[in-house]
């Protein structure tokens, strides 16, 4: 298993975020986290890259005890890629995916050939190697989605944990985005967590998706388990359709507008 959490709970102050959530992420899975808004997702997401700590809860990375790990070996092996991009960041591209080494430079914290070597090859494999003199502040939001990708890619994690990575892109990009974690999937047997609002994109890549609302699991599996009709009307609170994807093999979810209604 990548990933066991058992009987989490989470409480911001006494509002409970999350409500005993008992769940294991198969090794190699793409494995999509959906919810409405403020269903807990970003949360359950932080636990699992050991940002939030809950009193409560029985976390498992790679089949070891999350305490078990030191700070620099977790970051070895789980990389987290935040929503929020921070917009002050007075960084070069290439620095910010160098960060990504940090987790295996010595004491002098300076990096070798080889860091240099791998920062470059994240930046190829993302596609923003053009970018690598370029600052933060001067990319489009795409492209900074992509140089945060790159820096966790450097960080050549066994587990990649993303926050809405597709939130600000266009199609092309969000279609751009998720090939790559597929491949990444792939080529390197990494496991992908990916937090996303768009269901339609989880229905494609997804190996598996847990549907969250209201702090507690709703449907865990294959995406034509979770999405079905009956429970996406009841968790999103809005009239759908779903059907089959023209590209097959997978469900198609199309909210219907009101003037539609009879
Ligand atoms: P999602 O990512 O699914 O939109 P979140 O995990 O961000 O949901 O939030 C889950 C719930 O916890 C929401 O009701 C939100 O308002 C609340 N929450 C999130 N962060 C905090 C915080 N720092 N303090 C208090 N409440 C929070
Ligand atoms: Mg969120």
């Amino acid at each position: 298993m990548a990933i066991h959490v058992k009987n989490l709970n989470y409480y911001y102050g006494d509002f409970p975020a999350l409500k005993n959530v008992t769940f294991s992420v198969a090794t190699g899975n793409f494995f999509i986290i959906i919810g409405p808004n403020g269903s807990g997702k970003t949360t359950l997401l932080k636990v699992m890259a050991g940002i939030l700590k809950s009193q409560t809860d029985q976390l498992e990375i790679l089949n070891r005890p999350v305490d078990h790990y030191s700070r620099k070996a977790l970051a070895r092996t789980i990389a987290f890629v935040p929503q929020m991009i921070p917009v002050d960041f007075p960084f070069s591209v290439t620095e910010i995916v160098l960060m990504g080494r940090s987790p295996y430079l010595g004491m002098l914290g300076l990096e070798q050939e080889k860091d240099l070597e791998i920062a470059k090859q994240a930046l190829t494999f993302t596609g923003v190697e053009h970018l690598a003199h370029r600052k933060l502040d001067q990319l489009s939001g795409g492209e900074q989605q992509r140089v945060f990708v790159a820096k966790a890619i450097c960080q050549e994690p066994e587990i990649i944990l993303l926050d809405e990575p597709t939130a600000s892109l266009d199609l092309a990009h969000q279609v751009r985005l998720m090939d790559l974690m597929e491949k990444l999937k792939n080529e390197r047997g990494i496991t992908v967590v990916m937090v996303s609002h768009d269901v339609n994109l989880a229905a494609m890549y997804g190996d598996r998706l847990l549907l969250l609302d209201k702090g507690e699991i709703v449907n865990l599996g294959a995406p034509k388990e979770v999405l079905t009709f009956q429970t996406l009307e009841q968790v999103y609170g809005c009239t759908l359709l779903v059907d089959e994807s023209p590209l097959g093999n997978s469900p198609r979810v199309t909210p219907v507008p009101r003037k539609y209604m009879t």
